[in-house]
């Protein structure tokens, strides 16, 4: 039998480490607060509609790309998925600027709409090819690196560091604030937080570019009940719907776990792999936490939005999958002031919507603290909730005419949903935001204090979102490995190497 981990949390980071965990020979469990695996990444039914609570687009949508392989490790079968040729549609007024995949399409569009910006858009989209060109290893952490595989990597970069570095040192805000046109500088910062730096931006060109983000058909639930079922098929014991309450410490080592109802189970590993803030100062009682922990949960920024969304009985399939506009006037939605609005619809994935029906969504970034004011009086929060809706909902009718009369489902998630759901801290889903005012930030995945436990997921990598959280459950598998001096599988390993034969 090789040793027993138990894993905290069903999230994408607790499903990667337990398939992985599986792959290479530990014996593991893994223990949901949840009915169902998945975490943030999730969907939930309405009135026949599937409401999408997560997935924008998602990395490694193109076959043979590094991240495809690794989803296709964990279960995931992404060769259907939906590949956008354009990504999103920003509107200014009578114009309008479409953020296309194609880097040359693109770059002839926008510098149509805006001649006077065609250095600082080809300048962009430059580095966007110059990304596309390069496909980033991403197999291994770079501290398991060999000198060669060190020496390879570097060597591939060779042509990019200067501009890497220029770009890591350079936030989204302050690179497209040079832009003369405001159409064109809204088109490259409507969706990712512009106190990120460049390199989050230019990726991202780069991978839509490539055809390597999109929408993996099914949606978040469907990506997660895949991983799910690898798990169990490698032989995972899944637990839904159990709630840990404690980890155990004795002496200097974690032991094993204390649920809600009760119960202990003891292991040799644990593996946290839920919010950071909720392991350390829940799960461990605030005993442990390192002192750059607490001040980067004082200092950095987080990120968190609501998702306002709509089950129409009308088909806008016509109109672009999604749009941003300019609102007339500046609005105060649920305590922050917009300037824009932004829908999707999910007519790219039939499979979301009753035929003939259409769900839209609006994500608004949201103020965590005012939703926390609010939820002391539950009556005020709920009231907040409606009234959001219906401030949203008039704007959807004014764009959308066709909606108007026919809004048949109204369902809102507010940041503090986030938060009761899976205990994210702040409902900050992208965990800290580190751009280039942050400067340098070391998260440690193992306690100085605590033996035998490790930390994973959104929190532990600096790659926001489901590919930098997966990650970190393969990356915690090939370190232990590495610490026992064995070879790592990322397929189930052969009956020989089986740790009773070892
Ligand atoms: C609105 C929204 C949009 C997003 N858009 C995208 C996108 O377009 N692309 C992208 O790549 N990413 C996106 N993300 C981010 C992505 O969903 C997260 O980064 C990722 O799912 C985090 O995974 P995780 O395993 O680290 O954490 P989690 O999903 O939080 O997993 C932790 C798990 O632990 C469980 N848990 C918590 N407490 C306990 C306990 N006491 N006992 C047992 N279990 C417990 C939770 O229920 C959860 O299942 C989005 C997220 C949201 C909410």
């Amino acid at each position: 039998m090789g040793k027993k981990m138990l894993i905290i949390g069903g999230g994408i980071s607790g499903l990667s480490a337990g398939c992985y965990a599986q792959m290479n020979g530990y014996e593991t469990e893994t223990f949901e607060r949840n009915p169902v695996p998945g975490g943030l990444c999730t969907s939930w039914e309405r009135q026949g509609y599937t409401i999408d609570g997560c997935i924008h687009w998602l990395v490694g949508t193109r076959p043979g790309s590094p991240f495809f392989k690794l989803w296709q490790e964990l279960g995931v079968d992404l060769s259907d998925a939906v590949r956008f040729e354009t990504f999103y549609q920003v509107e200014d007024g009578d114009q309008t600027a479409i953020l296309r995949g194609d880097l040359d399409k693109l770059q002839a569009h926008l510098c149509r709409i805006s001649p006077e910006d065609s250095h600082r858009i080809e300048r962009i989209l430059d580095w966007a090819r110059a990304f596309a060109a390069l496909d980033f290893p991403v197999e291994q952490p770079r501290d398991l690196m060999n000198f060669s595989d060190g020496l390879k990597l570097l060597w591939s970069m060779r042509p990019f560091v200067k501009t890497m570095r220029y770009l890591q040192s350079r936030t989204i805000e302050e690179e497209c604030s040079r832009m003369e046109s405001d159409l064109i500088r809204r088109v490259f910062t409507r969706y990712i937080p512009e106190q990120y730096s460049m390199t989050a931006l230019v990726s991202t060109l780069a991978s839509l570019h490539k055809g390597d983000a999109g929408f993996p058909r099914g949606g978040s639930k469907r990506l997660a009940e895949d991983m799910a079922q690898r798990y169990r098929q490698l032989g995972g014991a899944l637990h839904c719907a159990k709630p840990v309450k404690r980890i155990a410490v004795r002496g200097d080592r974690a032991v094993g776990i204390e649920l809600e109802d009760g119960s202990q189970v003891s292991g040799d590993l644990v593996v946290s792999s839920v919010d950071a803030h909720f392991a350390l100062e829940e799960l461990l009682e605030g005993k442990y936490t390192p002192p750059e922990m607490g001040r980067y949960f004082r200092e950095l920024p987080t990120f968190t939005s609501a998702q306002i969304s709509f089950g129409i009985n009308a088909n806008l399939c016509a109109e672009p999958h999604t749009l941003f506009y300019r609102l007339p006037e500046p609005m105060v939605l649920a305590g922050v002031r917009h300037k824009n609005m932004g829908f999707r619809h999910y007519c790219y994935d039939p499979s979301l919507t009753p035929a003939g029906k259409t769900l839209v969504t609006c994500s608004i970034f949201s103020d965590y603290d005012h939703w926390q004011e609010l939820k002391k009086d539950g009556k005020r929060y709920q009231q907040e909730k409606e009234r959001l809706a219906a401030q949203v909902q008039e704007q959807l009718e004014a764009r959308f005419p066709k909606a108007k009369g026919n809004v048949e489902m109204v369902d809102v998630a507010t940041p503090l949903t986030y938060q009761r759901y899976t205990n994210v801290w702040r409902g900050s889903y992208m965990g800290f935001v580190v751009g280039p005012k942050q400067g340098r930030v070391r998260i440690p995945w193992e306690l100085p204090e605590v033996g035998n436990l490790f930390l994973i997921g959104q929190w532990f990598d600096t790659m926001p979102g489901l590919p930098g959280s997966m990650l970190t459950g393969r990356y915690m598998v090939q370190r232990l490995c590495r610490r026992e001096e064995r070879p790592f599988f990322s397929a189930p390993r052969p009956a020989e190497l089986a740790p009773s034969s070892q």
